[in-house]
């Protein structure tokens, strides 16, 4: 795991009008409680402090003027068993606390009294005309390709039920197929659109970032980067983390045309980047209120 020295600061990430925060690293061998083949933390992703709850909320109060909208996310899945109840209990404690709009993404499912406690949350922020933005991430359908997100992450349909469960309390619900993978096919994405179309706000895709000869290389690609993904990589830095890599990048006009025709024509708000969703959502949300 990187070592890295942290002053109050910047113990998270502030940037863009967004605040994100999580409960950082699992132990001081694991950042966090999943390992999946794609995740930049294994290549060079800055990691968020360890923090306590107190300690979390006191830093998004003492820097409020800087952001917008918080997020539960990051470096680590703050939501993945053993930690669901200190990830909720985060949520809660920010609700109570500070009047902004709150999104967490996780890969975990929910019990139901999780899914109670999660409802008290969607009133508290409603009663202060803010929203919670629940995003689960599902990368995959197919099993084909089981091994990019390995036990113990639930299986897809575990978490499109969840996504289900998180619109029957009133989040808004977001259904990440991040990042979008050249091993993965495009009717994967279809199939998970086509159960959750009814029940989800926006969908969000993701270029894919990796580091040549890195372990998301190795990770991913197991017999090798096809010829036709090498052809189209570009170099860039990351816009969404303090590290000051060359990263190689990935992307797929016609998944991305693809899942934006799809989403078009179900209603659903269709984005590669989440700041464009939230706030499509809420200039919609705004729209119906004045007519
Ligand atoms: S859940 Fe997120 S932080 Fe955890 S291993 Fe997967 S991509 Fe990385």
């Amino acid at each position: 795991m990187p070592e890295v020295n942290y002053d109050d600061k910047n113990w998270f990430y502030i940037k863009n009008g967004r605040a994100m925060v999580s409960l950082g690293s699992l132990n001081q061998y694991k950042t966090c409680p999943y390992s999946c083949a794609f995740c930049y933390v294994q290549d060079g992703f800055i990691p968020y402090a360890k923090k306590n709850i107190n300690e979390i909320v006191d830093f998004l109060i003492r820097h409020r003027e800087k952001y917008d909208i918080i997020y539960v996310s990051g470096d680590t899945d703050s939501f993945a068993k053993p930690r669901t109840q200190t990830g909720i209990s985060l949520l809660q404690s920010i609700s109570e606390n500070i009047n902004c709009d709150l999104l967490f993404t996780t890969r975990t499912i929910f019990s139901s009294e999780d899914l109670q406690q999660l409802k008290k949350v969607v009133n508290t922020l409603k009663n202060k005309n803010k929203d919670l933005f629940a995003c689960i991430s599902i990368t995959r359908f197919s099993d084909e390709v089981s091994y990019l997100e390995p036990y113990p992450i639930p299986s897809p349909q575990a978490r499109i039920d969840t996504i289900k469960h998180l619109h029957n309390i009133g989040a808004v619900t977001v259904l990440a197929l991040r990042p979008f993978l050249p091993i993965v096919k495009v009717t994967d994405y279809l199939s998970i659109l086509n159960i959750c179309k009814d029940y989800i706000d926006i969908a969000l895709g993701e270029a894919f970032y990796f580091q040549k000869d890195g372990k998301i290389e190795k990770r991913v690609f197991p017999n090798g980067i096809p010829n036709k993904v090498e052809t189209a990589l570009k170099k860039v830095h990351m816009d969404f983390n303090e590290n000051n890599k060359e990263w190689e990048i990935w992307e797929s006009e016609f998944i991305e045309s693809t899942i934006r025709n799809f989403c078009d024509k179900n209603n659903v708000i269709f984005s590669m980047h989440s700041a464009d969703a939230i706030n499509n959502y809420k200039s919609q949300k705004n729209l119906q209120i004045l007519l």
